[in-house]
């Protein structure tokens, strides 16, 4: 039996994390569901970006048509300028931002990128100018270099990948096929953001071996995912996957280094036992909730886009890393019109303005300061936050002198 108990044992752990990594994925997809395929008008045309201006207009929406989910939602997002989204869960936070990326179009009412209907414009052209840091990030099991840099470095060859796409594509497939794919759980990676690797156009010899090195089945796989999908930037990458003649030098892409700066993970990536040139999953290395997030806005850095969604991670974390995140946060989005949902209300206290979503509707409009003052909803949410902020530090305290 003690024998038996080894072998067991190991299984039980890989079974653990394998199961981790399809929670982990489904956490990833909760935001960007499977959509009702949204189609491109014939005449679309690419969206004109003149500052990022964003305006949604008397927009409902309802995923069953019968049943509203949102009603007759207007605000808008000044260049720039930042929009925290709060209130109860199901109130409706993640189908405005579904709504903004062109998932599924309004039923009523119309949403403004620049005075440019979204409907009117080329999905590429408008999720290009999008950049997305979700609640939870899904990894390659490649480098952590690799991983900072997949979205955009190479751009120069190829179109930047959208990640959300890809990502639903990947869901699509799970789902039609039934089965999982081994590929994409290694080691505690996983990945599910993205479907191909891009590439450097310049390329050093050193890079050139290592990259034909780790060819591997990782890339044919992923590549699967991409195929079969519509698109003019999904058809840019099947042409790429055909010729895997791509390498890379993310370890040593000065780009993805000053990302990681302005990101906040740089320091605990060289406390790594290869820096940049670690590959994530291997050897049980596996990046926490916060440090991943981190991976995620790094990303966005080097997409540089002139908006930006982001979903705050619910996960509970440390102090100090909250604040490692909350200033990776304010470096992303600083100059960027930035739609956000919040979790944590502390982190949008500068924020200029703050809608409280109810049931579908806008049930409080200000600042912090406004909003505080009026008592309302997000006033007793504050208070309520604190309460509990308090019972916890009360607790720590408490378990420290035992
Ligand atoms: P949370 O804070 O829990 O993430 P939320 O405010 O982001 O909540 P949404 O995810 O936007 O809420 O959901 C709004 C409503 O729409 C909820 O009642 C939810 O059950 C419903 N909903 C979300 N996605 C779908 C879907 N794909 N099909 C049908 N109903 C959906």
């Amino acid at each position: 039996i003690l024998q038996l108990y080894g072998p067991l044992n190991l299984f039980g752990t890989s079974y653990r994390s394998l199961q981790k990594n399809f929670i982990d994925m489904e956490k990833m997809l909760d935001l960007f569901q499977e959509p009702v395929e949204i189609q491109d008008q014939p005449e679309a045309k690419p969206l004109v970006m003149t500052g990022g201006e964003v305006v949604f207009e008397n927009v409902s929406f309802g995923y069953n048509p019968m049943y509203p989910n949102l009603k007759s939602v207007s605000f808008k997002i000044p260049q720039g300028k930042k929009l925290a989204l709060v209130g109860p869960s199901g109130g409706g936070k993640s189908t405005i931002l579904r709504l903004l990326f062109r998932f599924y179009d309004p039923t009523q009412g119309r949403i403004l990128i620049d005075g440019q209907d979204i409907r009117t414009v080329s999905q590429s052209s408008l999720r290009r100018k999008i950049g997305i840091v979700p609640q939870d990030t899904a990894l390659f099991n490649e480098s952590i270099g690799y991983n900072i840099g997949y979205g955009k470095i190479g751009q120069d060859r190829t179109q930047i990948f959208d990640p959300t796409r890809s990502a639903s594509t990947l869901h699509r497939r799970r789902i039609s096929s039934g089965s999982s794919d081994n590929n994409t759980n290694l080691g505690g990676a996983g990945i599910g953001e993205g479907a191909r690797r891009p590439s450097l156009s310049g390329k050093s010899a050193k890079s050139a071996a290592r990259g034909r090195k780790r060819r591997n089945s990782v890339n044919a796989s992923l590549a699967s995912h991409v195929r079969g999908t519509e698109g003019d930037e999904d058809a840019d990458v099947e042409g790429e996957d055909a010729d895997y003649d791509d390498d890379e030098d993310w370890e040593d892409d000065g780009r993805i280094q000053a990302a990681a700066e302005a990101a906040r993970i740089h320091e605990i990536i060289t406390r790594f036992p290869e820096a940049y040139a670690t590959r994530v999953g291997e050897r049980g290395m596996r990046l926490s909730g916060g440090e991943k997030q981190r991976v995620a806005i790094a990303r966005t850095i080097l997409k540089n886009p002139p908006i930006l969604l982001l979903d705050e991670a619910t996960s509970a974390l440390d102090t100090q890393t909250e604040r490692e995140i909350q200033n990776s946060i304010e470096a992303i989005s600083k100059d960027r019109t930035t739609l956000m949902i919040a979790h944590r209300l502390s982190t949008i206290v500068d924020a200029d303005e703050i809608l409280v979503i109810q049931k579908g509707e806008i049930a409080e409009q200000g600042s912090h300061e406004q909003l505080m003052q009026a008592g309302g909803i997000y006033a007793a949410m504050w208070m309520q936050q604190l309460r509990e902020d308090r019972t916890l530090v009360g607790s720590s305290h408490s378990s420290q002198k035992e």
